[in-house]
């Protein structure tokens, strides 16, 4: 398969949003932004053996490689819109290519046509396969969500559950069993196909006053909002929401992997007490009050006043 084959075969679907003037197939593409919105864009690269076991599926690495974008965005308070793809694949002529692209290219196109975000260009090349995709959206102007928000009395939520996919990680490289079936699936689902908080950064973005997307592990990432905010949090940890997979593990690894654990892909956000209660009236998604911002420039404390650190869990995170 030449190269022009396989970039007609597998990613030349999109061109369908009115936005896109020129999308795959020309030099470049141009994509048309309205007057009162900010471009907002960020890229990230997964490489196999690092940001995701080499034995992932290939439908599912499709689908992780942009989930992990549309997260960034998502975070931002921002609409996706575009995303462009620079590929690097070990072969391309050999017949079990053929099945890998058809797979990673489905589970690409599918997210992407459910986010309604097209792919409008890119780049193919030969070497150690990696993935780098870079997201574009808008945001209406001053409307942005900022890690830089937060303020002392903030209450401090996060949507969904936390440290499944860094459960679901351990059990792939054989740290961790599981005696359930059906939560170790649950787990390694999570791990591999990872949902972009798109719909909750829509409600949330109404009433809060900084927002970041769990990717490191929430003591980090709540980590980076304290130091960009020059303020301090007090965590409830017994309040930390865990699946029902991860209550039935070992409490201490369960924790371990919801305070450090990375790739979650949850938001991590805060919101005045001022319009909490307009908030809980408004939020129609799982989120989870954790705790509240102080002084304490930086720190992160429990709810005995102890310190929380992270402790190493980052494998396959970068
Ligand atoms: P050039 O040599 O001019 O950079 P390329 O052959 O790299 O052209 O790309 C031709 C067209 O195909 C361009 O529009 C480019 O954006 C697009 N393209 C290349 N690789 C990909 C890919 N993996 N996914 C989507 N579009 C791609
Ligand atoms: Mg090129």
């Amino acid at each position: 398969m030449s190269e022009f084959n396989l970039i007609e075969t597998y990613f030349s679907w999109s061109d369908t949003a009115s936005s896109v003037i020129k999308g795959v197939g020309d030099d470049a593409a141009i994509i048309d932004i309205p007057n009162d919105k900010y471009l907002v864009t960020s890229v990230d690269t997964s490489i196999a053996g690092v940001h995701f076991p080499i034995e992932t599926p290939a439908i599912d690495i499709g689908h992780k490689s942009l989930a992990v974008n549309l997260s960034d965005l998502a975070a931002m308070g921002a609409t996706v819109k575009w995303f462009t793809l620079a590929l690097t694949l070990p072969s391309f002529d050999k017949p079990e290519d053929t099945q890998w692209l058809e797979d990673f290219s489905r589970g690409l196109k599918t997210l992407a046509n459910q986010a309604a975000c097209d792919l409008i260009g890119g780049d193919t090349t030969q070497g150690a396969l990696s993935i780098t995709i870079q997201v574009m959206g808008v945001v209406d102007k001053g409307t942005a969500l900022l890690r830089s928000g937060a303020k002392v009395g903030d209450l401090i939520y996060v949507t969904g559950t936390l440290g499944d996919a860094a459960i679901g990680l351990a059990t792939i490289i054989g740290d961790l069993k599981i005696k359930h079936l059906s939560d170790l699936d649950y787990c390694q689902d999570r791990l591999n196909k990872p949902t972009a908080r798109i719909v909750e950064s829509k409600i949330i973005k109404q009433f809060a006053s900084s927002c970041i997307d769990i990717s490191d592990g929430l003591l980090q990432d709540l980590g980076h909002v304290l130091k960009a905010s020059q303020v301090g949090a007090s965590l409830n940890t017994r309040e930390i929401p865990l699946s029902p997979a991860l209550s039935r593990i070992n409490r201490t690894i369960a924790m371990q992997a919801a305070l450090s654990g990375g790739d979650d892909y949850e938001l991590l956000f805060t919101i005045p007490q001022s319009c909490n209660v307009d908030f809980l009236e408004t939020v129609n998604v799982n989120v989870t009050c954790i705790g509240k911002i102080n002084q304490n420039i930086s720190i992160i404390m429990d709810e005995n006043g102890d310190p929380l650190k992270a402790s190493g869990y980052n494998h396959f995170n970068g």
